[in-house]
C-alpha cells in the first residue's frame, strides 16, 4: 500500500516524466517545495516498494505498477479539481483542497463523485437551480446575521 506521500511523490514523478520526459530529484523536490535529501530517502522507499528504479543513463524510471498509480493518481486529482469546481468552489481554494482530500476518498467515493460531476455538466437547469438554491442560502444566513446583529 503507497501512503499518502509515496501518492503525491508518484503523482509528481509520472507528471514530470510525461512532460519532459524524465523527473530529477532537483524536479521533484522543486515541485514538491521539499529538500533534495528528503526527495531521495523517499525515492529509495518508491524503489523499494517496486514502483520505480534507477538507471544509470535514463535516470528515474516508472515500473508499470508506478506508472499505473501514478496515472491514477493524476486522473482521480484532475477529477476530484473538476467536481470541486462544478459545485462551485473558487480556484483558489481547489488546488489547496484537492491536495487535502484526494488521499481519504475510496475508489467508489471518486466513482460516485464523476457521476455527480458528468451529471451536473450535462444539465445546465440543475447548475443554474443549485446556483440559485446557494444565493438564497447567503440571502437567509445574512438576514440572520444582520438580526442577531440588532441590539
Ligand atoms: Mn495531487
Amino acid at each position: 500500500m503507497a501512503t499518502p506521500s509515496m501518492e503525491d511523490y508518484l503523482e509528481k514523478i509520472y507528471e514530470l516524466i510525461k512532460g519532459k520526459g524524465y523527473a530529477r530529484v532537483s524536479d521533484i523536490a522543486m515541485e514538491l517545495n521539499l529538500q533534495p535529501s528528503s526527495v531521495t530517502k523517499m525515492v529509495q522507499k518508491l524503489a523499494e516498494a517496486g514502483y520505480i528504479h534507477y538507471e544509470r543513463y535514463r535516470g528515474l524510471v516508472l515500473t508499470p505498477a508506478g506508472e499505473s498509480l501514478g496515472e491514477e493518481m493524476q486522473e482521480r486529482h484532475a477529477m476530484l479539481a473538476e467536481f470541486l469546481r462544478t459545485i462551485g468552489v473558487p480556484e483558489e481554494a481547489v488546488q489547496i483542497d484537492v491536495e487535502g482530500i484526494e488521499h481519504h476518498v475510496s475508489p467508489s467515493t471518486v466513482r460516485c463523485l464523476q457521476d455527480l460531476t458528468s451529471f451536473l455538466r450535462g444539465n445546465e437547469a440543475v447548475r443554474r437551480a443549485l446556483a440559485d438554491h446557494r444565493e438564497r442560502r447567503r440571502r437567509a444566513e445574512a438576514d440572520e446575521q444582520r438580526q442577531s446583529d440588532l441590539p
